[in-house]
């Protein structure tokens, strides 16, 4: 019997077929870490919906080649770049997700999470330069551009003491988009909620 009279075989073929491109596309996303061709994820998401941030420019184009996923170690300690990087990554992202009009208690939060990353940050000296930071310009955070705009400025401290390139904060909107939640799944708790 031919395949083409076999039903059950052209199944499987079929199946083999779909399993095939389900596999390569797994493995393209798996890929991005270490492609540095690859689109960041969230800028492909936000870009695809206007309504996250529109309108929006090429977010790539805004990218310095120091943006682009650098090649982790995949073992051994947490460097201090590594984790400076993931720490703003989470700041900037929260800055992002801050309501344009916080209530009382999350004013307070922002600002006593500014205040216990400058104590117990993980580096010492980091912590002590970040505490004399926070004096110098107290947390700014009446809404979400103002937040995301101090943090821009005090990031751009840290930059200029570490020899750092400044960032242009009229980008950082178009640098660190909303990011992209199901059914308002990255809104802070309580941003509805006015004390
Ligand atoms: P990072 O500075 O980590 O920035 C990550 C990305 O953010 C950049 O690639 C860029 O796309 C974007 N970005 C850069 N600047 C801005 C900005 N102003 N606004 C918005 N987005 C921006 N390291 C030390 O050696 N000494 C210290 O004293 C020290 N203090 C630190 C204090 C804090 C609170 C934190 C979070 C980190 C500190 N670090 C310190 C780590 C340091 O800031 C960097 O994170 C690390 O050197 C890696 O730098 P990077 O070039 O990868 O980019």
């Amino acid at each position: 019997m031919s395949t083409s009279e076999n039903p059950l075989q052209l199944l499987f073929q079929t199946f083999e077929k779909i399993s095939n491109s389900i596999q390569t596309h797994l493995s393209q996303f798996l890929k991005f870490p270490n492609n540095p061709h690859a689109e960041p994820l969230f800028a492909i998401s936000a870009a695809s919906k206007p309504n996250h941030l529109a309108p929006r420019p090429a977010v790539s184009a805004l990218l310095q080649p120091t943006d682009l996923p650098k090649k982790e170690k995949s073992t051994g300690p947490v460097t201090k770049e590594q984790l400076g990087r993931a720490t703003w990554i989470f700041l900037h992202s929260l800055a992002a997700q801050y309501p344009e009009k916080p209530t009382r208690q999350q004013k307070k939060d922002v600002k006593e999470l500014m205040g216990i990353l400058s104590r117990m940050y993980p580096c010492k000296d980091c912590a002590d330069h970040f505490k004399e930071v926070l004096r110098a310009n107290p947390v700014q955070a009446g809404s979400q551009a103002e937040f995301s705009q101090w943090l821009c400025h005090v990031h751009n401290v840290v930059n200029r003491s570490l020899g750092k390139p400044i960032f242009p904060c009229e980008r950082v909107d178009a640098r660190w988009g909303k990011l992209d939640c199901e059914q308002h799944n990255c809104d802070l708790q309580g941003s509805d909620k006015l004390w």
